[in-house]
């Protein structure tokens, strides 16, 4: 605990940037939900909110946040504030005892970041360098990332494992931004040891708590799958696209290893107890998968079974930058993080279906 200047201490603090959005709420939860383990931490959010809804103006905290803190009866700690602004960065590194950083806030479509590589660019690697200084600045060194699979480009072999390439055969400037920022913590790692970082390599988040109070809230049409059929199912799209029935695939549609949000964000909980390892530092990415793949057709027909609602699909051509499929090998998160996927398919749509047909506008009570 860091000492004040009346004698008094402040709490150890987890800093989680972009803690309003879906996976940052879920982490955000499950660190809240570990009794005991951090219950003598304060919980730090910092969002820019351009993904995160506030029920008006005047609220102070975004609805996720506010939910959250219904849910466990505990504070969070919450500013609004974008992570490029270093000085309102350091207010939050001076107010609390920051002891580790997870680090989620970015812009995350894929096709939009096409239309707006400079958007894309400035918010994931200007921001997160802005972040990296705020840190070095307040000696703060722990540090856990919210990458992606996208990372591995066009897969060479299957199942995905960390020693896989990255950086090849990107398709998007989103995929481009965490790949560099895998590259500037490897190179903060080799200039400073006392760097330790874990890059959380996420397959396909998909689910909601199990509370069905918080969950996915995209902001217009979802460009995801588990969205668009739940809000298909929900009646606020009248149909699914399924993109390519012609893959390599088991029958023909594409293949995503899905993992359930609240598994995702246990991993997050997993990862920081490493800093707690004598002699641990460097960089150390790390999947974050089920290990199993299931098609565009078995998601529907498992949301179906889930929801009781027939999901109306119409197969169109593929969408261009895709790939047939891709899948983890999880033996690493295992073996480093002591962790593993424990929610079935059944359970990522049950909770997604919880969620949205008791939420069908999403946070936005309409
Ligand atoms: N997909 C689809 N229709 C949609 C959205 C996605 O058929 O409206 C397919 C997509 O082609 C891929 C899978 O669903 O095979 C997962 O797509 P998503 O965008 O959720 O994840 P990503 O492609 O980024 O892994």
């Amino acid at each position: 605990m860091r000492p004040l200047a009346n004698g008094a201490t402040m709490r150890p603090s987890i800093l989680v940037t972009g803690g309003a959005g879906y996976v940052g709420s879920h982490t955000v939860i499950a660190l809240l939900e570990r009794e005991g383990e951090y219950s003598n931490y304060d919980i730090v959010v910092v969002d820019n909110l351009v993904n995160a809804y506030s029920r008006a103006p005047n609220e102070k905290k975004p609805e996720s946040i506010r939910v959250i803190e219904e849910l466990t009866n505990k504070t969070i700690h919450f500013y609004p504030l974008d992570i490029r602004d270093a000085e309102g960065l350091s207010i939050v590194f001076e107010n609390h005892s920051i002891d580790c950083v997870i680090h989620f806030a970015a812009l995350k479509a894929v096709g939009e970041s096409v239309e707006k590589p400079l958007e894309y660019y400035q918010a994931n690697i200007t921001g997160t360098c802005t972040l990296f200084e705020v840190m070095r600045k307040y000696g703060v060194y722990k540090l856990v990332y919210s990458s992606s699979c996208t990372v591995y480009g066009e897969p060479e072999r299957l199942p995905l494992d960390e020693g896989h390439p990255t950086g090849r055969t990107l398709t998007s400037p989103y995929g481009r931004s965490k790949y560099f920022c895998e590259e500037i913590m490897k190179d903060l790692c080799t200039s400073d040891k006392k760097w330790m970082v874990i890059s959380l390599r996420y397959f396909n988040p998909v689910g909601a708590h199990r509370s069905g109070r918080i969950g996915e809230d995209p902001s217009g049409i979802p460009n995801n799958l588990m969205p668009f059929i739940a809000q298909v199912a929900v009646g606020r799209l009248s149909e699914l696209k399924v993109f390519g029935n012609d893959y390599n695939t088991v029958d023909g549609t594409g293949v995503r290893d899905y993992i359930h949000v609240e598994d995702l964000a246990e991993g997050h909980v997993k990862a920081i107890k490493l800093f707690q390892q004598p002699g641990f530092n460097g960089f150390h990415a790390v999947n974050l998968g089920t290990g199993t793949g299931y098609s565009v057709l078995q998601m529907i027909a498992a949301f179906e079974a889930a929801s009781g609602r027939k999901i109306p699909y119409k197969i169109v051509g593929r969408r261009s930058g895709d790939i047939a499929a891709n899948y983890a090998d999880v033996s690493l998160s295992h073996r480093m993080l002591g962790w593993r996927a424990t929610r079935t398919l059944d359970d990522m749509c049950a909770d997604t279906w919880r969620w949205q047909s008791s939420n069908p506008n999403g946070f936005k009570k309409v």
